[in-house]
């Protein structure tokens, strides 16, 4: 059977697996057989996929530091009606990956992208954590230094959402230590290495005992590697209700304030020591 020709001159983003072949989906390949061109990051990199399901399409290399010619070369052959699909080396494209220039150039072109989804490292990782996937921060790359890699995980350390990044194996011991150091020794990380390969492995802990067991075996220092952070936990202050802390207002007038801390934990549900401590700054 034949597949069907492409919508003319339309840009398909297509992702490719991140390791396993059997991840790459149907529409992907019938996509990259029929365009009239690809657009690859690394065309090298790219043939062992393209060999592999029988794409015989040609391809040229494109990144975001092509020069602006080759954006409105692909746009040029775009408005003559030439579909074009673009894929990076693994994954999906624009992800940590080149292809923001040329989407953002089709589409201020008038020209339709068109996405073709398939494997992403993060939300592979995120789908296995066990962390709070309702709201989640995609951080990417880390700074490879560390004084400005310590900073940017300061302005994150208060982020109550699922923090995602990408990590370099060579620097995962070192990040892993700086996040025990700025976020503290307790909060839980999951580290996903190699997902979908053979040496798939998945580990959750508090990030001071990730370090000492990433440091204690060399081979979780090799591969592709997700790191998933717990986002901070909510100051117990904004988890309180108003209903909350009427009743604790009211019980301050008549008790002493252990006693409405202790009678407090009770019909509340809060910590007793909690309530005493916000007692106690009520009355400063
Ligand atoms: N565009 C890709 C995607 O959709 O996930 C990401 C490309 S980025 C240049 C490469 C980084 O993604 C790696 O350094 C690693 O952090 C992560 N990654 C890619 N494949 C992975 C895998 N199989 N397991 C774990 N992390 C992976």
């Amino acid at each position: 059977m034949t597949s069907p020709a492409p919508n003319p001159g339309t840009l398909y983003v297509v992702a490719t697996p991140i390791g396993n072949l059997g991840d790459m989906v149907p529409r992907a390949v019938e996509t990259l057989q029929t365009v009239a061109l690809i657009a690859a990051e690394d065309t090298r990199h790219s043939s062992r996929l393209l060999s592999h399901f029988d794409i015989k399409t040609p391809c040229i290399a494109y990144h975001d530091h092509s020069d602006e010619q080759r954006t409105e070369q692909l746009i040029a052959r775009m408005h003559a009606g030439d579909s074009i699909a673009l894929i990076s080396d693994a994954g999906t494209p624009l992800v940590s990956d080149p292809g923001y220039r040329l989407v953002r150039s089709a589409r201020q072109a008038g020209i339709q992208v068109v996405p073709v989804p398939g494997a992403c490292a993060m939300i592979a990782a995120l789908s296995a954590a066990g962390l709070p996937s309702d709201r989640f921060a995609f951080e990417g790359f880390l700074p490879a230094k560390q004084v400005a890699r310590c900073t940017q995980l300061q302005s994150l350390a208060a982020d109550p959402r699922t923090l995602i990044f990408y990590e370099a194996p060579h620097r995962i011991l070192e990040t892993l230590q700086d996040m025990a150091q700025v976020f503290g020794p307790e909060r839980e990380v999951v580290m996903a290495r190699e997902l979908t390969k053979t040496f798939e492995t998945i580990k959750g802990d508090k990030v001071a005992d990730l370090a000492t067991w990433v440091a204690s075996d060399t081979n979780q220092q090799r591969g592709e590697i997700v790191l998933l952070v717990h986002g901070a936990p909510k100051p117990e202050n904004e988890a309180m209700t108003p209903a909350q802390m009427h009743t604790m207002k009211v019980l301050l007038e008549e008790l002493p304030v252990k006693q409405a801390a202790s009678l407090g934990a009770k019909l509340t549900g809060l910590k007793k020591n909690f309530l005493y401590d916000w007692a106690l700054q009520q009355g400063e």
